[in-house]
C-alpha cells in the first residue's frame, strides 16, 4: 500500500530514543534510586532469588565506630561491596551483614575528654553509658554514608561489638581460651601507654624516630676482682652498661653479658674498668678513658686481663647508687650493636632486626625485668624480682628515693645530673633511635611490668608452669579442666603457622607476612586496665585471693550478659553474678571480688567469625573471604585466627585479601590538614557515589590507589564513555520488542555476529577477572570494549543501517538483536561496579518480562559459545585494512579533497590472497569504510602500502570524490539519486527503504516523536 503524498523525508530517518539521558546527574538521581530500592527492600529480594544457591560469605572486618568515614574507608566498604554483589550475580548466595568495632581506647578517651573533670566522680556505669552513646551515634553516621554508596546489606540488623550477644559470644570465647589452657595470668612488661594508662598491644604499636640520652655509667664490682683475674686482686673494678633508658636505672637488679664474648679489664687512673674487648676502643674513646703522655698525647689504656663472659656468672656489682646488689648474668641475647644494648625499649622482633648493624654500648646489659621483655627472660631465669617502681601514670613510687612521684621521661634528664654528681656517669650524649609510641595518642610508651592476663601462644593445656609475681602457679586457672578439648590443645603459634599455609593470601606476599608476624609475635596481653569493652569474667576470692576462672562460670556470666549486656558486670556484685552458693575451690570462702580489666578490642573483633557467622542462620562459618588493609596483619586477620584455632582447631577464613591505602597523585598520605584528601563526601555531592567506586575499580586495589581532583576527572570522563556507549544502544532500540523482533543467531548479518562473538569474549575475560576478584581487569576490559569494539567500530558503522534502513528490516533487527544483547550484558557486567547507573541501563532496556526488575537481582552474563574463531579472525583483517583507509581518508580530507567521508570513493587495488578475501565483502565495504562507493580492483605484483603477517596480500588505497549526487536522506553519493519520480531526490538504497515503509505504514508508531540526533554521537 502506498500513501498519497510522500513521506516527510526527516521523518523517515529511525533517530535513537531513549528515557537514558546523556548528562548523568548522580549526585540527584542516585539519592532516588536508593530510596526506590529500600521501599522494594532490594537486598531481601535478592536473598529471596538466591535462596537455595551455595552460600558465599565476605565477612566484614568491623570499622570503627568512632569517626566520619573517609575515602580509605570508603574505598574498603566499595570493594568489599564488588565481591559481594559480584557473587551474588555469579549465582551464589551471598549474603552481607556489615560490622561495627564498638568498643575501646578511642571511644572512652572522646569521652573522658567531653566528661572532662565531672568523670572522676561518675560510676563506670555512666562512662560506659556515655561511650555506647557516643559509638551508636557514630555507627549511625556511618551506615548513613555506606548506604549512600550504594552497598546493600543487612543494614537494619549490623553486628555490634556492644551488642547483648557479642558480649556475650565474646565471654564464651575467652572460656574457650581458657579451657584449651591458653590463658594465663603473670606480670609481665608490656607496652605501656602512660598517657592513655593502659596496656598496649603489639599492634598498637607503631615506631617513630626520637630522641633519648644515652648513659655509660659505672657499676661497681662487689665480688672480689682475683676471681675474673688475678691481675685484678685488690683494684677499684667496675662493669661498665650503656642505656638509652636513664629512668630505668632504678629499677636495675642485674648487668648481663654474653658468656662467650671475651671482656677486657682496663686501667684508667686508679680505676678498672669491664667492656666487651671488640668494643674496647669505641668506649675508652667516647668517654675519654684515655692515659696522657707527659706530652699530653693520649696512650692507649693499659689492659690488665681477657677473659670469657661466662666468667663473670654469678658473681656480683653493687646498684651504682641504692644501696643493693646488682647480679651478673650471662645471656644470649647480649649483642655488640647499640639498639641491643637499650635493652629495655627495642627488644620487640621489628626493632631487634636491626640490632647487630652498629656498634655501640659496652657489651654489658643494664637488666630492670619489669621494664623489658628480654629482660623479664633472663630476670626470671635468675630468680630476680619482677620490679617495677613506676606506676600507671609513668611516676616513679615511692619507693624510689630521689625521684619518687616524677614521671619518667622528665626523670631521665634529672637521673643524668644525679648520676653526673655521684661520679658514676661517665659519658653521655643525645642519642636518636626508633622508639615505640602508641598508636593512638603519639606518645612514646614505656615497657613497664604490671599483672595481666594473657593468651599464651607457645603453651597449651598447662604444659608450663610458670609462678606468677604473686607465687601462683599461672596453670592454676586451667587445672581443673581436664576434658578432651583441654588436653589435646595444640599450642596457637603451631596450629596458627599450620592454618596459614592452608590459607589463599591475595596477593600472595600475604602469606609471607603473616607467618612472619606470628613467629615473631610475643604472647597475647589481653587485659586492658580501662572500662569501655567487655569485663574479664573473672573472680578472686575476697580471703585467700584464689582466681576463679572457670570456663563454666564465665559461661554462667556470659548468659548474664547476653541478658543485660556486660553493664551487668558493673551493676552486679560478684555473688549475682556467680552462680547461687558458689564457694571457693580453695578455701571454701563465699565472698569475691571482680576482676577490674576488660578484654583487648582486638579479642573483641577477633571473635567476630564465630559470635556473627555462627550466630546467624543466613551465615557459616568459616568465611569464604576476609578482605581489608594491610594493617590487619597485626590486627583483625591475626587475633581472628586465634579465636578460630580456639574454637575449632582452623582459621576462619578461606582466603584473605589485602588492599592498598589511599594516597593522593604523588603517592603520599593523604591528611585532612595537608589539604590533599579527598573526601568521599565531596565527590559524591559532585559527581555521585559511581564517580568514586569507577575510581575503586579503576585502580588495582591490591596497590596503593592513586587520587586527586585530576585522577577524579579522568575517571568521570571514563564513565561517561561508557554511558554514552550504554545510551546509543538503548537510543537505537525504540522500538524493540525482543521477544517479536529478535533474529535468530543464524540469520543475523555476520558484522552483528561478530560484534556478539566479540561481547563473548568479554563476558569470558569479564567473569574470570571477577572470580579471582581483579575488578580493575573489568573494568578495562569494559572501557575498551566500549570505546574500541564499540564507539569507534561497531557502533560507528552500524548508524547508516539503524538509521536509515525501514524499522522492521531484517538488517536493521538484526543490529537491534545484537545491540540488545550487547547492553543488556553491559548492564549486568557492570552492575557490581556502577550500582545505579547499571540499574538505570536496566530500567530503560526495551521491555521483557523474562528479565528480573533490578539489574542487581540478574546474573552475569553467559558466553554463548565457541567456534567463532574465523569470524574474529577474519573481521580483525578487515579492520586492519579500515584502519588504513581511515588513515587514507584522513588525509584527504586534510588535503581538502573530501569533507565528510561519505563525499569519497575509495578505490582498493589489492593483491593475492587478500583480494580473494575482501571479495566475498565486496558489497559490504562502503558500509565497514563509510565512504559512497568503493571499488575492489585485483593487482598484480606487490605495492607498498599496507600489509603485514597473517595474510599473504597487500593493498593499495585511493580516494577520490564520489560520483554523483548526494542523497538527501542518507547523504550518500550516488549516481543513481533521481531515477524515482516519488522521491527524486534520494538514492536508490532510500527509495527502497522507503516504498517498504510506505507498505508498512499502517503501524508508522515507530519513528512518530524524534528526538535530536545531537545526543547520539559516541
Ligand atoms: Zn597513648
Ligand atoms: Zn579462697
Ligand atoms: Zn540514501
Amino acid at each position: 500500500m502506498s500513501t498519497e503524498t510522500p513521506l516527510d523525508l526527516k521523518k523517515t530517518i529511525n533517530l535513537p530514543k531513549t528515557g537514558f539521558s546523556q548528562k548523568a546527574n548522580l549526585a540527584q538521581s542516585e539519592p532516588v534510586r536508593l530510596k526506590k530500592w529500600t521501599d522494594v527492600r532490594l537486598y531481601d529480594l535478592i536473598r529471596e532469588a538466591r535462596a537455595g544457591a551455595e552460600k558465599f560469605i565476605l565477612h566484614d572486618g568491623p570499622p570503627y565506630a568512632n569517626a566520619d568515614i573517609h575515602l580509605g574507608t570508603a574505598m574498603n566498604k566499595i570493594i568489599k561491596d564488588f565481591v559481594v554483589k559480584s557473587r551474588n550475580m555469579l549465582s551464589y548466595d551471598a549474603p552481607y551483614v556489615p560490622g561495627y568495632d564498638c568498643h575501646g581506647l578511642p571511644i572512652e578517651l572522646y569521652v573522658d575528654r567531653k566528661l572532662g573533670a565531672k568523670k572522676a566522680n561518675m560510676p563506670a556505669v555512666a562512662i560506659r553509658r556515655a561511650c555506647r552513646e557516643h559509638a551508636s551515634q557514630a555507627l549511625k553516621r556511618q551506615t548513613r554514608d555506606f548506604q549512600r554508596l550504594g552497598i546493600l546489606g543487612e543494614w537494619d540488623n549490623p553486628y555490634l561489638t556492644m551488642s547483648n550477644h557479642y558480649e556475650a559470644e565474646t565471654a564464651r570465647l575467652f572460656a574457650r581460651f581458657v579451657e584449651r589452657g591458653y590463658v594465663y595470668k603473670g606480670a609481665r612488661p608490656v607496652y605501656w601507654c602512660i598517657h592513655d594508662q593502659t596496656a598496649l598491644a603489639e599492634a598498637e604499636v607503631e615506631y617513630h624516630q626520637h630522641t633519648s640520652p644515652s648513659v655509660y655509667v659505672k657499676f661497681p664490682l662487689a665480688s672480689d676482682p682475683a676471681l675474673l683475674d688475678p691481675a685484678l686482686a685488690g683494684k677499684k673494678v667496675f662493669v661498665l652498661i650503656w642505656t638509652t633508658t636513664p629512668w630505668t636505672l632504678p629499677a636495675n637488679l642485674g648487668v648481663a653479658v654474653h658468656p662467650d664474648f671475651e671482656y677486657s679489664a682496663f686501667e684508667s687512673g686508679d680505676e678498672v674498668y669491664i667492656v666487651a674487648s671488640e668494643l674496647l676502643d669505641a668506649v675508652v674513646g667516647k668517654c675519654g678513658l684515655f692515659e696522657r703522655d707527659a706530652d699530653g698525647n693520649a696512650l692507649k689504656p693499659k689492659v690488665l686481663a681477657r677473659f670469657p663472659g661466662a666468667k663473670m656468672d654469678r658473681l656480683e656489682c653493687r646498684h651504682p647508687w641504692i644501696d643493693r646488689p646488682s647480679l651478673l648474668m650471662v645471656g644470649e641475647h647480649v649483642t655488640l650493636g647499640g639498639e641491643a644494648d637499650a635493652e629495655t625499649e627495642l627488644d620487640v622482633s621489628e626493632a631487634r632486626d636491626k640490632k647487630a648493624t652498629s656498634k655501640a654500648g659496652t657489651g654489658a646489659v643494664h637488666t630492670a625485668p619489669g621494664h623489658g621483655h628480654d629482660d623479664f627472660v633472663i630476670g626470671k631465669r635468675y630468680g630476680l624480682e619482677i620490679y617495677c617502681p613506676v606506676d600507671n601514670s609513668g611516676h616513679f613510687t615511692p619507693d624510689v628515693e630521689h625521684f619518687s612521684g616524677m614521671s619518667v621521661f622528665e626523670a631521665n634528664p634529672k637521673i643524668v645530673d644525679f648520676m653526673r654528681d655521684r661520679g658514676v656517669l661517665l659519658f653521655t650524649e643525645s642519642y636518636d633511635h626508633r622508639y615505640p609510641h602508641c598508636w593512638r595518642c603519639k606518645n612514646p610508651v614505656i615497657f613497664r611490668a604490671t599483672p595481666q592476663w594473657f593468651i599464651a601462644m607457645d603453651h597449651a593445656g598447662g604444659a608450663t608452669v610458670e609462678k606468677d609475681e604473686d607465687g601462683r602457679d599461672r596453670t592454676n586457672f586451667t587445672e581443673s579442666t581436664s576434658d578432651s578439648a583441654a588436653s589435646s590443645a595444640v599450642p596457637l603459634r603451631e596450629a596458627a603457622l599450620r592454618e596459614i599455609e592452608r590459607v589463599e593470601w591475595l596477593p600472595a606476599w600475604g602469606r609471607v607476612r603473616m607467618r612472619n608476624m606470628l613467629k615473631n609475635r610475643p604472647d597475647w596481653c589481653v587485659s586492658r586496665q580501662r572500662v569501655w569493652g567487655v569485663s574479664i569474667p573473672v573472680f578472686y576470692c575476697a580471703k585467700c585471693n584464689e582466681a576463679v576462672a572457670e570456663p563454666e562460670i564465665i559461661r554462667h556470666v556470659a548468659d548474664v550478659f547476653e541478658k543485660e549486656s556486660s553493664d551487668a558486670w558493673y551493676i552486679r556484685e560478684a555473688r549475682e553474678l556467680l552462680p547461687e552458693g558458689y564457694t571457693c575451690r580453695n578455701c571454701g570462702a563465699a565472698d569475691f571480688t571482680k576482676e577490674t580489666d576488660i578484654l583487648d578490642v582486638w579479642f573483641d573483633s577477633g571473635s567476630s567469625s564465630v559470635a556473627v557467622l555462627e550466630s546467624r542462620k543466613e551465615l557459616r562459618w568459616p568465611a569464604d573471604v576476609y578482605l581489608e588493609g594491610g594493617d590487619q596483619f597485626r590486627g583483625w586477620f591475626n587475633s581472628s585466627l586465634m579465636v578460630g584455632i580456639a574454637a575449632h582447631d582452623r582459621a576462619p577464613y578461606n582466603t584473605v585479601i589485602t588492599h592498598g591505602w589511599t594516597v593522593d597523585a604523588q603517592g603520599k598520605e593523604m591528611h585532612k590538614s595537608g589539604g590533599n584528601a579527598v573526601p568521599p563526601d565531596e565527590v559524591i555531592k559532585e559527581s555521585g557515589a559511581d564517580i568514586l567506586r569507577l575510581w575503586c575499580a579503576s585502580s588495582n586495589y591490591f596497590d596503593d590507589m592513586r587520587s586527586s581532583k585530576e585522577i577524579l576527572q579522568r575517571v568521570t570522563d571514563g564513565y561517561r564513555k561508557l554511558r554514552n556507549t550504554a545510551r546509543f544502544a538503548l537510543g537505537n532500540l525504540n522500538g524493540f520488542d525482543p521477544a517479536r523482533d529478535s533474529v535468530p543467531a543464524a540469520e543475523m548479518l555476520e558484522m552483528d555476529r561478530w560484534a556478539l562473538a566479540k561481547l563473548d569474549e568479554v563476558i569470558r575475560t569479564v567473569g574470570d577477572a571477577y572470580e579471582a576478584y581483579e575488578f580493575h581487569t573489568v573494568y578495562h576490559t569494559l572501557y575498551n570494549f566500549s570505546t574500541v569494539t564499540l564507539s569507534a567500530r561497531y557502533f560507528d558503522i552500524l548508524k547508516d543501517r539503524l538509521y536509515t534502513f525501514a524499522p522492521r528490516n531484517h538488517a536493521r533487527r538484526s543490529a537491534q538483536t545484537a545491540l540488545y544483547r550487547i547492553v543488556d550484558a553491559l548492564a549486568r557486567m557492570l552492575a557490581p561496579l556502577l550500582v545505579f547507573t547499571a540499574d538505570e541501563i536496566w530500567e530503560n532496556l526495551p521491555p521483557d518480562n523474562t528479565r528480573p526488575a533490578f539489574v542487581h537481582l540478574a546474573l552475569l552474563p553467559e558466553a554463548k559459545g565457541e567456534g567463532d574463531e574465523a569470524l574474529l579472525a577474519s573481521w580483525e583483517k578487515l579492520f586492519e585494512i579500515r584502519d588504513d583507509v581511515l588513515q587514507s581518508l584522513e588525509e584527504a580530507r586534510v588535503g581538502k579533497q573530501i569533507g565528510s567521508s561519505l563525499e569519497a570513493k575509495v578505490d582498493l587495488k589489492v593483491a593475492g590472497e587478500t583480494y580473494e578475501f575482501l571479495k566475498g565483502y565486496e558489497n559490504e565495504l562502503r558500509y565497514i569504510f563509510i565512504v559512497s562507493q568503493v571499488e575492489l580492483t585485483k593487482m598484480e605484483g606487490i605495492v607498498a602500502h599496507g600489509g603485514n603477517a597473517g595474510f599473504t596480500g597487500v593493498w593499495k588505497i585511493v580516494v577520490t570524490r564520489a560520483p554523483g549526487q548526494k542523497c538527501e536522506r542518507c547523504w550518500n553519493y550516488s549516481t543513481r539519486v533521481g531515477e524515482s519520480m516519488r522521491y527524486p531526490d534520494v538514492c536508490e538504497r532510500c527509495v527502497a527503504a522507503l516504498e517498504e515503509i510506505e507498505s508498512s505504514f499502517d503501524s508508522p508508531g515507530e519513528f512518530e516523536t524524534q528526538e535530536d540526533q545531537s545526543g547520539a554521537g559516541i
